[in-house]
């Protein structure tokens, strides 16, 4: 039997070029200029969250960090993601007509993070609060409690202000931006932000109060930071937003239908953290929370509670087994080249053999060709099946309307088939025997 070519497979290489659905909004009519050293042009849109974010995990290099950003579709307000390095993102995103900015960067749960702050209260409940001098306060106490646990001393041009005040709300974006420090994730930025906020309120209510750190502000200070919302008084801050792949409004957008965009506040005395020769991208990259190009050197901040607090080098901090770890390779070398030529542009993520039934199971991603509906999936893998009983290979699929669905199966070429019968049964039988003698002494 013929060797299946992968032309045959897959139609003209240069007709299935992946290219992205017409219909995407962000990116459209424009081609961004691209020279070598430029971030990877990589633009990928998808409709689950989950996707976007293997995908940007998969598809940073060590010389690009891709993003993953949340849009809202202008007719109807839909949420779509985007995984694009930012540049590129921002390239585009920039062009776009005020009102139809309404993008988020989707912070990715167990990823480093800078600390970040949404603080918010109803005007009209509050017409004598200075929300710039309460914002003030805040960062001050932050850099109090920074320098206290982890002995950084940094000051007001750390913290980037983004406002996006309506004459019905007062809103703000803080972030604190310090090159090579992050937290290890939003998880432990929001137990940093509820203490901090918990031990305000608890010093406010007490009578005769003393803490280390609140003491060395004044009282009507930290009082004023108290305001009146519909559930009754609260701090202006939200510490709602520390939950995992939140999102998080960027530079110059607004929420869909609102016209209030996220703009650099006047008192913001921020010092780049991104020195960009575009002043704007320079600022939608220090606003990004989770945007590190450079994790090997990143000093990471934890805080689990006021007595456990660390920091320490990212590179030295045992992480989660990713795909990056799984074995790519199986024990036949030969199956693996020809399922990498097989899948092109597509790589295998995993290699997996089965000695119960004699087969490799291969994960792939970068390549969604699903031969059941005869295209690209948009969001789901498909992986390949080896029978080295048979020596035929199949398709099957990760999405759920393809369930139980297993391509016609075709047989693996002759040479490897030849040298299976050689080589791989001995590979088989002899891991069988070892086992044998072992249970015998
Ligand atoms: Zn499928």
């Amino acid at each position: 039997m013929d060797p299946i070519c992968t032309r045959k497979f897959y139609g003209d290489r240069k007709q299935r070029k992946p290219s992205p659905p017409r219909s995407n909004w962000v990116k459209m009519y424009r081609v961004m200029p691209s020279h070598i050293l430029g971030p990877t042009q990589y633009w990928q849109e998808f409709y689950k969250q989950a996707d976007a974010l293997v995908a940007s995990v998969e598809r940073s290099t060590k010389t690009d960090t891709l993003c993953t950003f949340a849009y809202q579709q202008p007719s109807d307000g839909s949420r779509r993601f985007v995984v694009a390095h930012p540049e590129v993102y921002w390239w585009y995103y920039k062009t776009k007509p005020p009102e139809e900015r309404c993008s988020y960067e989707v912070i990715p749960k167990d990823s480093p993070c800078w600390l970040y702050l949404d603080l918010e209260y109803p005007i009209d409940l509050n017409p004598l609060c200075d929300g710039s001098r309460i914002t003030r306060t805040l960062i001050d106490i932050i850099r109090a409690y920074l320098l206290n646990h982890y002995h950084l001393l940094c000051d007001r041009s750390n913290f980037l202000i983004l406002d996006s005040t309506s004459n019905k709300k007062f809103s703000r974006h803080v972030i604190f931006t310090l090159k090579d420090v992050a937290f290890k994730d939003n998880l432990h930025v929001g137990k940093l932000v509820k203490t901090i906020c918990n031990d305000i309120l608890f010093y406010l209510k007490s009578d005769n109060p003393s803490h280390g750190i609140l003491n060395h502000f004044n009282k009507a200070d930290l009082k004023e930071m108290l305001v009146m919302t519909q559930h009754g008084e609260k701090l202006f801050v939200d510490t709602g937003v520390y939950t995992k792949n939140r999102h998080f409004r960027v530079y110059l957008s607004t929420k869909w239908g609102k016209q209030s965009y996220l703009t650099v506040s006047a008192d913001c005395v921020h010092n780049p953290v991104n020195k960009c020769k575009e002043k704007e991208l320079g600022i939608f990259l220090d606003s990004l929370i989770s945007y590190f190009p450079n994790k090997q050197n990143l000093i990471m901040l934890e805080f689990s509670n006021r007595s456990d607090v660390k920091a320490q080098l990212y590179s030295k901090v045992p992480r989660q087994p990713s795909h990056e770890n799984d074995d790519q390779t199986s024990p036949y070398p030969e199956i693996d080249r020809y399922i990498s030529s097989l899948i092109e542009p597509g790589k295998i993520r995993s290699a997996r053999y089965f000695d119960k039934n004699k087969t490799l199971r291969y994960e792939i991603y970068g390549n969604r060709y699903c031969e059941n509906i005869g295209r690209y999936h948009k969001s789901n893998n498909v992986y390949w099946i080896v029978d080295l009983n048979t020596k035929k290979i199949y398709q099957k699929c990760h999405d759920a309307d393809c369930a139980g669905f297993a391509s016609m199966p075709k047989s693996l070429p002759e040479e490897i088939a030849f040298k299976l019968d050689v080589e791989g049964d001995t590979f088989i039988s002899g891991a069988i025997v070892d086992e044998d003698v072992t249970e015998k002494t």
